[in-house]
């Protein structure tokens, strides 16, 4: 396996602003990096360059060490698991599988053991005689996969592999990569627009906009710590809640003042802002769906209340999204199911203010 280096690459088509900016990354050995981000902010690109596909226009890519910028595709020691899994029709799943190693001109002997071994990795042995058209479309993806690591590449790249599955497989599909991976030890870079397959399954995730790595973090971080605006709200289903307001202060606590609410800022978080220079300034708070509950009809209710009004209501059986309204904001709160909240009932909501995140206006870079 490998390491891959990114040395502010930059990748430009004709007249275009540039599809990829200046992308500056090492990728570890036997890491699962996902590159996740809307569609055209330059993911496929990225990986089409590793792969050689596409040339890079500036910067140098390294693998283990090696600038490779001028490698050809098939000298790269790579291999790409796409979407569309293109497997030969007429070809028997052992010939689909066996057919870049009979390329390579392997002998005969090592092909079949190195089919056999992956067929084994995959579950797919007892399929090895079926042309592709006898095959589901999840098995189909185990073949494609398997004639990706039957070669023993240094780097596997996949890009969007799960997106022609039904929603059930692809959550299966997601748990067999991931053991996969740590089977395989493998160096994977996989491209997604799924914010969901990035968060289950990377090592660290590379949130791209525009071109832009937005931020390049362990799941964990980027969940929790989103450097700006668009990492917040593209990382989160449902979405981030972003709400405006003032940082204020009265009687030695700070407040961030809404057009409906006045949260208390907890205190470490308070110092930190003031530090910064933005007492007395707008910012955008966000706050995740959770972190809004009931606040319920205790007798000593919560320092940090909002009171908001239902709209709708979405029962998802374990959890319930409502998304209710308060003064110029709208929110959306993550219930249990069995929350009996009904469209156009007033509720009074618990804020978490210890997870809240601070946003810059102008910069929109979170503020920690
Ligand atoms: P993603 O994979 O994130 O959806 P891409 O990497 O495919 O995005 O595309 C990034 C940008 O580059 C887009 O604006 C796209 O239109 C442009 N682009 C991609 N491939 C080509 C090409 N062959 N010629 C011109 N522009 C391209």
């Amino acid at each position: 396996m490998a390491s891959l280096t990114f040395d502010h690459i930059k990748k430009t088509y004709g007249a275009q602003s540039a599809a990829v900016k200046d992308f500056h990354l090492d990728v570890k050995d036997e890491e699962l990096l996902v590159l996740v981000g809307p569609s055209g902010c330059g993911k496929s690109t990225t990986l089409r360059m590793i792969a050689g596909l596409e040339s890079i226009s500036e910067g140098k890519l390294y693998i283990d060490g090696d600038a490779v910028n001028d490698l050809p595709p098939k000298d790269r020691d790579i291999a790409m698991v796409f979407q569309n899994y293109a497997l030969y029709p007429h070809m028997t799943v052992f010939d689909n599988m066996a057919f870049g190693l009979k390329l390579r001109k392997l002998p005969k002997k090592e092909i079949a053991e190195r089919v056999r071994t992956a067929a084994d990795i995959l579950e797919i042995g007892h399929l090895l005689k079926r042309k592709p058209k006898a095959l589901s479309g999840g098995q189909r993806q185990r073949v494609a996969l398997g004639r990706s690591i039957v070669r023993e590449p240094k780097v596997f790249l996949m890009d969007e592999p799960l997106s022609n599955l039904d929603a059930k497989l692809r959550v299966t599909m997601r748990a067999e990569i991931s053991k996969l991976h740590q089977r395989l030890k493998a160096t994977i870079v996989y491209v997604t627009h799924d914010q969901t397959e990035a968060m289950t399954m990377g090592d660290r995730i590379v949130v791209m906009n525009e071109g832009d790595i937005q931020q390049a973090a362990s799941p964990h971080e980027i969940y929790h710590y989103p450097a700006n605006l668009f990492v917040a709200g593209f990382i989160g289903s449902p979405s981030m809640n972003f709400i405006k307001g003032a940082i204020e202060e009265g009687h030695g606590q700070w407040y961030f003042a809404g057009s409906s609410v006045r949260l208390p800022i907890p205190k470490e978080k308070a110092a930190v802002l003031v530090q910064k220079g933005y007492s007395g300034k707008e910012m955008i708070a966000g706050l995740r769906p959770e972190h809004l509950t009931l606040a319920g009809q205790s007798e000593h209710p919560p320092e940090a209340v909002c009171r908001a009004v239902a709209e709708v209501c979405e029962n998802l059986g374990a959890e319930m999204y409502v998304h209710a309204v308060s003064g110029d904001d709208r929110m959306t709160i993550r219930l249990d199911g069995a929350s009996q909240v009904k469209p156009g009932d007033a509720i009074l909501l618990a804020v978490n203010m210890n997870r809240a995140v601070f946003f810059d206006v102008d910069t929109e870079n979170a503020v920690y």
